[in-house]
């Protein structure tokens, strides 16, 4: 997954005239089994990914659209940017293998206090029942250095979950600009992209991440961010669920996996049939 080898839209002209929305995909759990709406079974993810390959995205990074936001850079003719919150150990086992396969490049937000050596520590913020069931651990230094070297970007997710709209100024900067400073230590590399979690922010914690030195900050809005206006330290994410299917299914039509990337995606089937129907007319 070296990046060069598929960076050819590099080379692109920055500055397109249209006003380009790129979706940002948000997941969290890929694994087996999906317990609950917030994990993607391996099977469905790795659908999801031939999905896009197949109907002509390209990955790119959060960074990427930074440069192409400040004229330094193209992007390809169908972007999409993979994020996942947490940096569950499920990333490496399960999502990782299906990206490389792919040749895709993702974004992960890390906890550094969940992070370890020996240990995973699991999570312990869950409020659903379901999850606390099966409880979920974290990624080892170890494998957060291995992905790194392949391409995975790390970006930093405070350092234990916490609301920050909760917590006083100092906290709240002890977890924004703390965790970016435990991560670059660890993993020896600039850490520049920020996730909120629970996705609450105010402008106040949002000026934090912008004094820590971050380029920018995801949310989760469900819809697609506008590079044009969009602003770069409350970027606009959508959450895939366990149910997003790259079936189209009519009784489900908000499931459709492709629609989420492009509400105007028109599926092959739908488009054969509106085209047999011009021609039954003709
Ligand atoms: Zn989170």
């Amino acid at each position: 997954m070296r990046r060069t080898a598929y960076r050819n839209w590099e080379r692109l002209s920055t500055g397109s005239p249209d006003h380009r929305s790129i979706p940002i995909l948000a997941y969290h759990k890929i694994d087996d089994e999906a317990f609950t709406p917030y994990w993607v079974s391996a099977r469905t993810f790795k659908d999801q990914m031939k999905a896009l390959k197949n109907h002509g995205y390209e990955t790119v990074s959060l960074e990427d659209i930074h440069r192409f936001r400040s004229g330094q850079g193209g992007l390809p003719s169908k972007p999409v940017v993979l994020t996942f919150d947490e940096g569950f150990h499920n990333f490496y086992t399960k999502a990782y293998p299906i990206l490389k396969k792919y040749g895709c490049c993702a974004t992960n937000f890390l906890l550094p206090a969940y992070i370890g050596d020996h240990t995973r520590f699991s999570s312990d913020w869950e409020l659903d029942p379901v999850e606390e069931q099966y409880p979920t651990e974290h990624l080892l230094w170890s494998e957060v250095r291995e992905m790194m070297a392949d391409g995975i970007v790390f970006g930093a997710h405070t350092s234990h979950h916490l609301d920050l709209t909760g917590l006083s100024f100092s906290q709240a900067e002890n977890e924004i600009a703390g965790s970016k400073e435990i991560l670059q230590n660890k993993l020896g590399a600039p850490v520049l992209w920020f996730s909120y979690p629970f996705s609450k922010s105010s402008s106040w914690v949002e000026y934090l991440v912008r004094r820590s030195g971050y380029d920018g900050a995801a949310t989760i809005t469900e819809r697609p961010f506008d590079t044009a206006g969009g602003d770069l330290f409350r970027m606009d994410r959508i959450t895939i669920y366990r149910d997003d299917s790259t079936a189209s299914d009519d009784n489900h039509p908000q499931d459709f996996f492709m629609n989420k990337v492009d509400p105007s995606f028109a599926h092959p089937d739908i488009c054969d049939k509106s085209m047999d129907l011009r021609n039954s007319l003709s």
